[in-house]
């Protein structure tokens, strides 16, 4: 039988000859042990357990197969807490938890004490209309979905994760101008690629391309939420999108074009890359 350790090593060699990031046998080696209440480094070299095993070698072979390490797990990490993900969502990723830490912040700066109306549009897995909740219990969260099959995963994690958020299906943020909600707060990752982009297998094949990509430019809905945010927000109040790394010129372009006075900004992931957008109205 093998230990922890030559299990991993092996694996890792596999995952190098199929042309997998190592990093992700180790990362499920260590979701699989912590699940079982084990620290990796203290059990390093005993005996692996033979649950694990099966379940380890399972997963290596779905790993060398491009499948994303959340999909394998049946969730992915936001922000501290656990989502659930399958198909029908996005996984959630980490430039995106950069988004909500600056909203946050701005929440902080700019709207004073009382409670906030927000809404997260194409909501997905519903990482981050449940963050902002549980993060700013004062804000009354709405999430929108065009996916019915997206909104299951996104209220069983509300559930899972006790935070009111309510959910409609529509087109963007079309139900919840038909509620005639108004935000304080828009937010939204909506799909951004552009159709011609060339993208990982992992992400083209096991992910749902209703929320990666958003037309020629990857700009559709972009566009549409902005022809919706007249009837959507309050007077003074802010949308704050994730976009990809090369449309600030053109993104920019698109919010001038609607909204000449208002105040646009860029901010980079960690990466150092052009990753989110905020439109602030009067504030
Ligand atoms: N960041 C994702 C990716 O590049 C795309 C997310 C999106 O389109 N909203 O895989």
């Amino acid at each position: 039988m093998a230990t922890y350790r030559q299990t991993l090593r092996n694996a890792v060699n596999v995952c190098l000859q199929a042309g997998i990031n190592e990093m992700l046998a180790r990362r499920l080696m260590l979701e699989l042990t912590e699940q079982h209440h084990l620290n990796l480094y203290l059990v390093d070299d005993e005996e692996i357990d033979v649950k694990i095993l099966a379940e380890f070698e399972q997963g290596i072979k779905r790993l060398c197969n491009h499948e994303p390490l959340a999909h394998i797990l049946g969730y992915e990490w936001f922000f501290g807490r656990k989502f659930l993900v399958s198909k029908d969502v996005l996984v959630p990723r980490e430039e995106t938890e950069e988004l909500i830490g600056h909203i946050l912040s701005d929440i902080d700066e700019l709207f004073g004490q009382g409670e906030l109306d927000c809404a997260d549009i194409g909501t997905g897995s519903g990482a981050l209309a449940i963050t902002l909740k549980a993060e700013e219990p004062r804000c009354r969260v709405w999430a929108s979905d065009i996916s019915e099959e997206a909104l299951d995963i996104a209220k069983k994690n509300a559930k899972e994760l006790e935070c009111d958020v309510t959910f409609h299906q529509g087109d963007m943020a079309q139900p919840l101008i038909d509620a005639q909600i108004k935000l304080d707060i828009c937010i939204s990752n909506p799909p951004y690629i552009k159709k011609s982009e060339i993208v990982e297998r992992s992400v083209v094949d096991f992910e749902p391309h209703v929320a990666l990509f958003g037309g020629a430019d990857g700009l559709d809905l972009y566009r549409k939420l902005l022809d919706q945010a007249p009837l959507l927000m309050k007077e003074r109040s802010m949308m704050a999108f994730e976009m990809g790394f090369d449309q600030q010129e053109a993104l920019r372009e698109e919010v001038v074009l609607r909204f000449p006075h208002s105040r646009v900004e860029f901010k980079k992931d960690i990466n150092g890359k052009d990753r989110m957008c905020f439109v602030y109205f009067n504030c």
